[in-house]
């Protein structure tokens, strides 16, 4: 069984594949407490589902773009991982969204990561887990989600010392109701990033607060 939080059908907000239609899936439990997490609603509460019964409940919206998300989808490891592979199988393009601190090694080759590396001001720093870094396939994405100038050095300085840019896409992303868009953007600007800059779409169609969307 899996711990369901969620299951509904929206609009993609992030990475690459922002405005898509699709279905999130989002598991019970976190590891991580980021200073702004806005999913606090996921850390306990849930529904324990078998994978065919998440499977019958996604084939209803009839949309083939399906994330997984959390809370930390990957707390659940085993489940998570049968999961994704099934629904590849199925014919799915499955997408995962991930803060980083769990193996990503095991995940299907044919699912889209989308990983976090956790900046200083989200308190988590400490916890993400570089190893991950080789397994990130061309087509992933690996998001940093900036409060502040520190977050921003910090963030510049591990694309260059692991070489990122060569890796993956890389999306810069502000934390929200804390460092304004425009002042990110001139910085990446300025300093000629390679990066995608990115807004969380969903905070800007539907109130902040806003859940199932
Ligand atoms: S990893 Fe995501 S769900 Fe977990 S505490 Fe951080 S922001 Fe919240």
């Amino acid at each position: 069984m899996i711990k369901v939080n969620e299951i509904y059908h929206s609009i993609q907000g992030e990475s690459t594949h922002a405005g898509r239609p699709c279905v999130f899936v989002r598991l019970t439990y976190c590891n991580l407490r980021c200073t702004y997490c806005d999913t606090e609603y996921a850390f306990f509460e849930g529904k324990d589902m078998s994978v065919q019964q998440v499977i019958d409940e996604v084939e209803k919206y009839k949309c083939k773009l399906v994330e997984i998300t959390g809370g930390e989808p990957l707390v659940q490891m085993d489940e998570c991982l049968e999961l994704m592979k099934t629904l590849c199988e199925l014919g799915y393009e499955v997408m995962i969204e991930t803060g980083g601190s769990l193996p990503i090694k095991e995940i299907d080759p044919g699912v889209k990561i989308i990983m976090d590396l956790k900046c200083p001001s989200s308190g988590m720093e400490k916890k993400n887990l570089y190893e991950n870094l080789k397994y990130l396939k061309p087509t992933d994405e690996l998001k940093f989600v900036i409060g502040n100038r520190e977050d921003y050095d910090w963030s510049v300085e591990q694309i260059r010392k692991y070489n990122l840019n060569r890796k993956c896409v890389i999306l810069f992303s502000v934390v929200f109701g804390e460092l304004e868009p425009v002042q990110l953007v001139n910085w990446i600007l300025e300093d000629k990033l390679d990066v995608r800059f990115q807004l969380q779409m969903h905070k800007y169609i539907w109130h902040p607060q806003t859940k199932g969307v």
